[in-house]
């Protein structure tokens, strides 16, 4: 470790000292643009947070490789719920998060009380968080370093609200958000527990009646009012009278803040237990039956009203809870219900939907075997139903005038119906509660009044949107039709709120613009960061003009100078600089970003830039798992980063969470893969060591065997197969060619040669072979593990630093299949050899090859070369074969060779074939004989090479006659 951490630091400071990471436009080169999604500093971070960094990195380190001017920049993300709820808990003295901090992340306990200031706290995990990045080796840009509460940051994200609302997409009104009543504040995905979005749905609530009060049940298929059977109420929990509206309502005691945070006006006359209900009767105000109020313990007072209307025909749980109470109808005797009433009550069907019987839920539950209410397979069930009835469903006669029509068509009608005739209005609910805000308290929607919105619904937006997707590169491309999806769903989103740290709204400045409104375009800011820094700019020097004519070229410098004091040529460096980087050539997140951030940060760079500066390329990565569990801190299972740096190293860290899982997937780090890569990258650095003389190319070159070319031509298969992985950031699979592929060659390659590594010419040779595989491979791996690639790249006589050193170019010329095919041969023939040897127990002392006759090669050339076009038949062949003289002298064994090869070349994978035609006749004689040495070593044995029909052969069990092309018939003695 002592040696990993030397070589890390060394070249930490090399790299610092030289300043490489620093990028400046450079018009002769082609740039990149990468980016990757800013920390929240309100933690330090752990290994988990190394991957998406990671990632971006090593983007970054292959495009500069690739001769990319290349861009890495960071900044921190201050504003926003995450560092403020951070600050909260720590000031309310939360033990967990305190414990946390002690014991995981080791923060001298003394520092704590200093951390409850939010400010104190991002400033210091900034730090913490900065130095981790340094330590494990980000190649970042960090003259452009940021936070979201500069000053010149702030009227960065002024600019950016100002043309939202020049362009209209601004809007201000009265939307349902999702909302912390203790915090009263909106809360979106970054907000809550567990970064959960909440999703927002709107229930029908249809008022049964009784004596002139309300009972509002809530759903969400007002269509099935037709076939209520009943209402559930929960017998334990709280329900109340209350007025809402000037109507008198029977709702759950936990609606009441709800209904009032909905702009309705609650107010709570009489409080009683549900059981109170039960028993009684209302009115379907749909039908006008008399319904039953029936007890249910599912019924959950905290969803919606509380109230729910029974549709056992179409609804699995309904029809589930409706047969078990039949079965205990005892116990509704305490509610003074009879066992006849409760039988008396049959599901009734208003929906015909193919493929199902009357009552469509009755199928669905028999199907799935399912009998009691807490089957969770119940979600299935409804789920199915739903599918099947909306889209296929259509409505019976006793819907009245909605028969005949689809359900999908019904569900909107009845609902806007009901509510024009005064028999329903609605109900927002969060569909996926419970969600809580990072305070702890579950979240509820509210209408707010007044509420700034970006407005993510305009359809002309949606379609710029889609405009930027279609055209951009999304890695891994599977996400594309969730970003579709994402754009087609987004409406208004609350984009301000009133407290916490960040940009205040440039025309209302009681507003904070929040967190995901404010880190949109910030890759812009990141172009001219290092000017404003280098010329001490002031922020109101930064108008909006200013911007317009940075961001925009709109406007003179001259007459900006003019205004504000800032030289022309300054704002002309800022212009200049945006131009040069911009568009951005990739965005870097977690996939979790997909459905807020990443797609914001789409709609507003369509929104503010022309489409040549639209973003170019999005890639996500799934999270890292601990050993194959979930990371988290109940678990105890949380390495920091620092810690795991200090530990493993930071080369093996970045390997580790980078070779476990391609894009999407989840990697899965574990002490012991990071030891496993750490004991590679050493095993590599001992060998290079040992391997340092610069090699005498000029005679090599013209020096070399089978073997070599062999190696040569593996090393381009790997370089190609590596460069395609890399382009598509498939590291995983990069790291797989690199590490153990390639590896695994270079084994085989150095057992072979062993036998001949006195020869003086050999050694000419091998030393050549062995630096070009490793120089190719140190620089392919040098993105991922750039350290000790870095170190291993001097020990070679790396001129440059290996980061600043062209990936290995591909070199088609060395690509050689016949001496691939013919090295395939020599490892089958081993592998055959020690497969009898194994079977048959025997040492021996001789092992003799047969290689196939001239017309076996011939026969087998030629119905490989019928094979590419169609499957072969033997008809067809013979025909074929008897044209050739050679063969017709041999007709008999021609015709039975052929016959027993068919089969086996029909069954061939195209890819031998087509490289089997290629290499043409091989050689097999050359080619064992060349190995000769190889396999008496490997084998302990004397060697004999024949011909099949070698008159002079070794043969005494007639094994000769059995070789084919591409496999020798043996014989061991
Ligand atoms: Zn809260």
């Amino acid at each position: 470790m002592e040696f990993l951490k030397k070589i890390e630091e060394k070249w930490q400071k090399n790299w610092e000292k030289a300043r490489i990471f620093e990028t400046d436009p450079d018009p002769s080169k082609p740039k990149c643009f990468i980016t990757v999604a800013y920390p929240y500093p309100n933690s330090p971070q752990h290994v988990g947070h190394g991957r998406t960094y990671t990632m971006a990195d090593v983007h970054a380190r292959y495009m500069r490789m690739r001769g990319y001017n290349t861009l890495l920049p960071m900044a921190f993300h201050y504003t926003g719920t995450p560092v403020l709820a951070m600050a909260k808990r720590l000031a309310d003295n939360d033990r967990g998060l305190i414990s946390d901090f002690i014991n995981v992340y080791k923060i001298p306990r003394e520092k704590l009380k200093e951390l409850t200031e939010p400010i104190a706290m991002a400033r210091y995990f900034h730090q913490e968080i900065k130095t981790g990045m340094k330590e494990i080796g980000y190649s970042i840009d960090w003259r452009r370093e940021f936070t979201t509460v500069d000053p010149h940051y702030n009227r960065f994200v002024e600019w950016q609200f100002q043309k939202l609302r020049q362009h209209g997409y601004i809007s201000q009104g009265s939307h349902p958000v999702g909302w912390c009543p203790k915090d009263g504040n909106p809360v979106g995905q970054h907000d809550t527990v567990g970064d959960v979005e909440p999703e927002i749905g709107e229930f029908t609530l249809i008022k049964f009646t009784k004596d002139n009060t309300f009972y509002p049940a809530a759903t969400l298929r007002p269509e099935t009012v037709f076939g209520v059977t009943n209402i559930w109420l929960n017998p334990s929990t709280i329900y109340v009278k209350a007025t809402v509206d000037g109507e008198y309502w029977i709702v759950s005691q936990q609606s009441v803040e709800k209904l009032a945070n909905q702009n309705r006006k609650v107010k709570v006359q009489e409080t009683f237990t549900g059981k109170e209900l039960v028993g009684k009767h209302v009115q379907n105000p749909v039908t006008g039956k008399d319904i039953l109020i029936l007890p249910a313990d599912f019924v959950d007072p905290k969803n919606a009203t509380g109230v729910v209307m029974s549709v056992p025909g179409h609804a699995p749980y309904d029809y589930i809870a409706l047969e078990n109470m039949k079965k205990e109808s005892q116990k509704l005797r305490q509610y003074g219900i009879t066992a006849g009433e409760v039988n008396s009550i049959k599901p009734i069907s208003l929906i015909e939907v193919k493929g199902y019987s009357e009552i469509p839920a009755g199928d669905a539950v028999g199907k799935m075997n399912i009998h009691e209410q807490s089957d969770p397979k119940l979600e299935d069930a409804t789920r199915e139903v739903y599918r099947h009835e909306f889209h296929n469903g259509r409505m019976k006669a006793n819907t009245g005038k909605y028969a005949g029509i689809s359900v999908a068509e019904a569900k909107d009608k009845v609902k806007q119906d009901l509510i024009q005739e005064g028999k329903a209005t609605t109900m927002y609910e969060l569909l996926n509660r419970p969600v809580f805000c990072r305070c702890k308290t579950e979240c509820i929607v509210k209408i707010v009044q007044d509420q700034w919105f970006i407005d993510y619904g305009k359809p002309e937006w949606k379609a710029l949107a889609h405009k930027n997707l279609d055209n951009m590169e999304i890695l891994p491309e599977e996400l594309r039709q969730e970003f579709n999806n994402v754009i087609d769903w987004l409406h208004e989103k609350a984009c301000a709120r009133k407290s916490g740290m960040g940009t205040r709204l440039p025309w209302d400045k009681d507003w904070i613009i929040e967190s995901l409104s404010d880190s949109t375009i910030y890759m812009a800011y990141y172009t001219i960061v290092k000017t404003i820094k280098q010329h001490k700019i002031r922020p109101d020097q930064l108008t909006d003009e200013a911007f317009d004519y940075v961001f925009l070229g709109a406007r003179k410098p001259a007459e900006i100078s003019r205004k504000t004091g800032l030289d022309a040529k300054i704002l002309k460096q800022m212009h200049d600089e945006f131009m040069y980087f911009y568009p951005l050539d990739s965005r870097h997140s977690g996939r979790d970003l997909v459905p807020n951030h990443l797609t914001f940060m789409i709609f507003n760079h369509t929104a503010i830039f022309p489409e040549k500066h639209w973003p170019r390329q999005i890639a996500t990565n799934g999270s890292v798992m601990m050993e194959g569990a979930k990371m988290s801190k109940s678990f105890g299972n949380i390495i920091p980063l620092r810690e795991g740096l200090a530990t493993f190293g930071a080369d093996p860290i970045r390997l580790s969470v980078l070779s476990t899982a391609e894009l999407l997937q989840d990697a899965d780090f574990s002490p012991s893969i990071a030891k496993s890569m750490r004991e590679r990258l050493e095993k590599l650095y001992k060998f290079a060591s040992k391997n340092v003389k610069p090699p005498d190319k000029k005679n090599a070159k013209t020096q070399l065997t089978a073997i070599d070319r062999w190696m040569l031509s593996r090393l381009e298969q790997h370089i190609r197969n590596a460069t395609t992985a890399m382009n598509k950031l498939a590291v995983r699979k990069a790291i797989q060619t690199v590490l153990y592929e390639l590896e695994q060659d270079f084994q085989w390659y150095q057992k072979r040669i062993t036998d001949r590594s006195q020869d003086s010419k050999r050694k000419i040779i091998t030393v050549y072979v062995c630096h070009e595989v490793l120089d190719a491979q140190t620089r392919m791996l040098a993105p991922v593990a750039p350290h000790m690639c870095e170190e291993i790249w001097e020990m070679l006589g790396g001129k440059d630093f290996i980061a600043q050193t062209p990936w290995p170019p591909l070199d088609e010329s060395r690509i050689d299949v016949k001496a691939e095919e013919n090295e395939t041969l020599i490892m089958n023939v081993l592998e055959d050899t020690m497969n009898i040897m194994k079977a048959t127990g025997a040492k021996p002392k001789i092992v003799c090859y047969y290689t196939a006759a001239p017309w076996k090669w011939k026969t087998y050339l030629k119905t490989l070369e019928k094979s590419a076009s169609a499957k072969v038949l033997q008809k067809d062949l013979m025909k074929q074969l008897m044209q050739e003289p050679e063969l017709k002298a041999n007709a008999e064994k021609v015709a039975k060779f052929a016959g027993k090869i068919t089969d086996e070349i029909n069954r061939t994978s195209e890819e031998t074939k087509r490289r089997h035609t290629q290499t043409g006749l091989l050689d097999e004689s050359q080619a064992l004989e060349e190995a000769k040495g190889f396999f008496q070593k490997e084998l302990n044995a004397e060697i004999h090479v024949y011909n099949e029909e070698d008159p002079k052969r070794h043969d005494p069990k007639q094994r000769a006659q059995l070789a084919k092309p591409y496999r020798p018939a043996i014989y061991i003695e």
